[in-house]
């Protein structure tokens, strides 16, 4: 059975109100915060800060209302342990932060509908049945490192969690959350919900270009210097390239940016995010 960690209270999904001009709400988001802040060592949150290197060069109003966020995060999330998997205070905290950065400009409203991320040790293999599009029943046994679910939870690897405190382009949380906010719009297909302004078309266009070329050179070059930059897992699905693509933006945006340009600014505004402009450039990996 998954347990409950006791710092972590599980509430409603409940949007918050305007609280930019109804005092009243502005009043509820004040208690609201308070409260979510009450069960967390304050000690927590410049030590997970440090230790997550993506957070990097956000100025001290971001930082304050990431930190916000995360709180309100383990509030209204259960984080449930599962498997034997143990997490302290604040590997909790780093992982809230994590979660909370691509809706930092979004807003929590935008996890609504779902509560629990579950916690296992590592990665997981979940041998089920799986109905593929030509009716094709087969045993996925593949090796997980996260999932999410449509309506259901986020699965989690600690082990892989934990990675993202590298800045190489791989981040679980991060990549598990994109699927979530991809499911705002029904099943993942790699296309979400886009702003008022943003153009369907031009999001189509900018992805599927670059789908295309990454599932042509993945193909063509693997284990070659030519090989694509971005996680060739992202050939697996129009989903997959947007979450991979989605971990890369916060991860190594420079990368993204010489590879696929189109891309990085369709993700700029849909996250309202710019993070090429605030973290250092990282050379990834090459290719050995
Ligand atoms: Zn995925």
């Amino acid at each position: 059975m998954p347990g409950a960690l006791p710092m972590l209270n599980r509430i409603k999904d409940k949007p918050l109100l305007d609280a930019v001009n109804n005092p009243i709400a502005r009043w509820w988001r004040a208690r609201s915060l308070a409260r979510a802040h009450a069960g967390i060592d304050p000690a927590l949150w410049p030590q997970a800060f440090g230790a997550l290197p993506l957070l990097d060069g956000l100025d001290p109003g971001a930082r304050r209302r990431l930190r916000d966020l995360a709180a309100l995060f383990l509030q209204r999330k259960a984080l449930e342990l599962s498997r034997g998997a143990r997490a302290d205070a604040r590997t909790c905290v780093e992982i809230a932060l994590q979660a909370s950065l691509p809706i930092l400009e979004l807003g929590l409203d935008w996890y609504r509908g779902w509560h629990a991320v579950i916690l296992y040790p590592d990665e997981f293999v979940p041998a089920r049945e799986v109905i593929d599009e030509d009716g094709i029943v087969w045993i996925d046994d593949e090796p997980k490192s996260g999932e999410a679910w449509e309506h259901g939870p986020v699965i989690l690897s600690l082990a892989d969690a934990m990675a993202g405190r590298e800045r190489d382009g791989y981040n679980v949380v991060i990549h598990e959350l994109a699927h979530k906010l991809d499911m705002r719009s029904g099943a993942a297909n790699g296309h979400p919900p886009l702003h008022a302004g943003m153009s369907h078309e031009r999001w189509a266009q900018a992805f599927g270009d670059a789908y295309d070329d990454l599932c042509r050179r993945a193909d063509r070059f693997a284990g070659t210097a030519h090989e694509p930059l971005l996680d060739p897992y992202a050939a697996e699905s129009p989903a997959e390239f947007f979450a991979v693509c989605s971990e890369a933006f916060f991860e190594l945006p420079h990368m993204l940016i010489d590879e696929y340009p189109g891309v990085y600014g369709q993700l700029a505004a849909f996250y309202r995010q710019d993070p090429a402009t605030r973290l250092a450039r990282v050379e990834p990996d090459l290719p050995a």
